[in-house]
């Protein structure tokens, strides 16, 4: 079967993402082999693409915004912590969080995003840029079986972990919410918030990524360094540039939050501490919970919420990728396996 691996990290320019023909796998015990249909690209998968974020072992096989369908199932797991039911044809997804622990203090409490044995799809295991992936039965998600596997698949992860940002945000139905960056994720969360009332503010330097916005229904878009009339109540990084944790902080109200949603950033630059003074708080956003993804594809579902994809051919994921680090995707690109 065709497969994308990173075998040397390094600049997408240099297209560090090698098809290759690999074995189909046999699913192990409490795993299933799943027929990729679509997967969506992240800018997680461009950072272990370029090196700055490191993978166990190399190669590997990113992408973790998998839909696709049950081909074969596994011997069951004596003890049994599968989630779903499951069936061979049967659609499901595949998110970033693939397996935890499940025996610490944060696995325990409903925190398990935070479990130090956590381990991830297109990480620590090979992931959905293949036609064939071996999953966890307690990673797998429930999908709509009429869904379209392109338009579905940025809910995995976009969707997903901006869901969770919201709420690290504390959003309140009606809040003033600045947005800044508005790639795949913050796409879905304008329209999540203004399902919620909130007035929405977008901060991009991209004219396409504004306009994108304003379409959706932003009440207000400008430049990173501009200012809405009014300040925000909370706040919301999609953008890996450190010194928007400082402009949000200037453009936020006193009791208001910074919720930073990256896996990786450039170092913050120094923060006056009369920034802070307020009871200002600054949090930052880690995989998300289950429970998140659960709550999460429900809400989806009850508004209606719609993605942009861009589709990508299966031999034009490197393109894709270097589109992606020049901010020139609007929405979403998720590549097309089948
Ligand atoms: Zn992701
Ligand atoms: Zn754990």
């Amino acid at each position: 079967m065709r497969s994308y691996q990173v075998h040397k990290q390094g600049p997408i320019e240099a297209n560090p993402l090698v098809m290759v023909e690999r074995d189909v796998e046999e699913p192990g015990i409490g795993q299933v082999r799943i027929l990729v249909e679509a997967c969506g690209i992240c800018h997680t998968d461009l950072h272990i693409a370029e090196g700055d974020l490191h993978p166990p072992n190399l190669p590997i096989t990113p992408g973790h915004q998998v839909i696709g369908k049950i081909d074969k199932i596994g011997p069951p797991k004596i003890s049994g912590n599968d989630r779903e039911e499951i069936w061979i044809g049967k659609k499901v997804g595949v998110a970033w969080l693939h397996t935890t622990c499940g025996t610490c203090v944060m696995c325990m409490s409903g925190s398990e995003n935070l479990c130090e044995n956590a381990k991830f799809t297109g990480f620590h295991l090979n992931g959905g840029f293949a036609e064939t992936m071996i999953a966890d039965t307690s990673a797998l998600l429930p999908i709509p079986e009429n869904c379209n596997p392109v338009d579905y698949a940025p809910f995995l992860c976009a969707g997903i972990v901006g869901y969770r940002a919201v709420k690290r945000a504390n959003v309140l139905d009606g809040d003033h919410i600045g947005l800044f960056g508005f790639g795949a994720s913050a796409h879905l969360m304008l329209q999540v918030l203004k399902a919620r009332s909130c007035r929405v503010s977008v901060f991009t330097r991209s004219t396409a990524h504004q306009n994108h916005a304003t379409e959706l229904g932003a009440d207000w878009v400008g430049m990173p360094d501009q200012k809405p009339r009014d300040l925000l109540d909370n706040a919301i990084l999609f953008t890996p540039a450190g010194e928007s944790v400082v402009r949000a902080l200037e453009r936020i109200r006193n009791g208001g939050t910074v919720s930073i949603n990256a896996i990786h950033m450039s170092d913050l630059p120094t923060i006056p501490y009369s920034l802070l003074y307020g009871e200002k708080t600054i949090t930052s956003v880690t995989n998300a919970t289950y429970q998140d993804a659960i709550e999460f594809l429900a809400l989806a579902e009850k508004i209606n919420l719609k993605t942009t994809v861009k589709p990508i051919s299966f031999d034009e994921l490197n393109a894709a990728m270097r589109d992606l680090k020049k901010s020139a995707i609007i929405g979403e690109a998720v590549l097309k396996v089948i």
